[in-house]
């Protein structure tokens, strides 16, 4: 029986993120500032007998609402991730690759962005094709923008679509309880919606993350910080699931910092003081609400083998 070589990624949120209007090729440019928090994909390589690459859904995944509708197809990200190793590097032989999925689908944290990182650190050890990681990230940007930073981890600002990378070195963590949906939200139609939004108006091209927030995270001054946090995607993820606002309001109202829609949504991240405000958010939402919440942390490490 071969033995499985597992690597683990993070999800991410993005405490800053600010979108330009859609470039000629469709993709908006953006300011993001990344952070990795503590909620992991594992995916775990098996060398195969022939040369397929196969995909599986571990049941210790605790994200899947619904596993019919998960794709275990060539569209899976993993299995991307897989092929394009192999082609790249010239490696001949199949694997199957079994996913721990705890990030939301659809959820707006990079979760399948978190897989394809891990797959590629997966399969280069299982492989010994021993790519550096400069090289799988050049390699899995082609898979999507939010890959590298989930091979990097950590904390980071993103210029172009978020693929252009410059770590930001936090030596204090932040707490954030998720507010986690029962549903997803396309990426692809929350843009789409933003653009809609703007019709008319004259936007432009982000060029930095506000050095404010930079400089906020950096002195971990939880005063300053609530208010520098920033999500240009909130109208518009808030447009096509209403039910979102409530969600917003009610971690402000239970106490928390701030409230902030992560990336396309429909996750909201809610900032807390310390992890035991972050618990005692927690729990009053799903009390009083029945929210389904986790307690994470950030920044944690990129995708590494465990
Ligand atoms: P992002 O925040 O990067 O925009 P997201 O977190 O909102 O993305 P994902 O969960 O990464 O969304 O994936 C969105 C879609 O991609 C899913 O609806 C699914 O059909 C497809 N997909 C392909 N492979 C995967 C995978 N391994 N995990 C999750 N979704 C995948």
């Amino acid at each position: 029986m071969n033995q499985p070589v597992t690597a683990r990624a993070p999800g991410k949120i993005n405490v800053s993120f600010r979108v330009g209007p859609p470039r000629a090729d469709g993709y908006h440019p953006v300011a993001s500032l990344y952070l990795a928090v503590s909620l992991f994909e594992d995916v775990a390589a098996t060398a195969r007998e022939d040369e397929d690459i196969t995909v599986g859904l571990s049941s210790a995944s605790t994200a899947v609402e619904d596993p019919e509708a998960f794709p275990l197809g060539e569209d899976n990200l993993v299995v991307l991730a897989a092929r394009l190793l192999a082609e790249h590097t010239g490696h001949v032989g199949g694997v199957h690759l079994e996913i721990t999925k705890r990030v939301p689908i659809a959820g707006g944290m990079g979760g399948g962005s978190a897989d394809a990182a891990a797959a590629l650190v997966a399969c280069n050890s299982l492989w010994g094709t021993g790519l550096t990681r400069e090289e799988l990230g050049r390699l899995g940007a082609r898979l999507g923008a939010d890959v590298p930073f989930a091979l990097s981890g950590g904390a980071a600002v993103g210029l172009g679509v978020g693929d252009q990378l410059s770590p930001l070195l936090l030596r204090n963590r932040t707490d954030w309880v998720l507010a986690l949906a029962s549903y997803g939200l396309s990426t692809p139609a929350v843009y789409q919606q933003l653009d809609l939004l703007r019709e008319g108006q004259d936007v432009e091209v982000p060029q930095a993350v506000d050095p404010d927030l930079l400089q906020a995270l950096v002195d971990h001054d939880l005063v300053l910080l609530p208010g520098l946090l920033a999500n240009d995607l909130t109208a518009a993820a808030v447009h096509l699931a209403p039910e979102l606002q409530a969600v917003l309001d009610m971690g402000r109202g239970a106490g928390a910092l701030t409230a902030l829609v992560s990336g396309s949504g429909p996750t909201v991240a809610l900032l807390a003081e310390d992890p035991g405000h972050a618990g005692q958010l927690a729990t009053q939402l799903i009390d009083e609400a029945g929210i389904d919440t986790r307690i994470v942390h950030g920044p944690v490490p990129g995708a590494r083998l465990l």
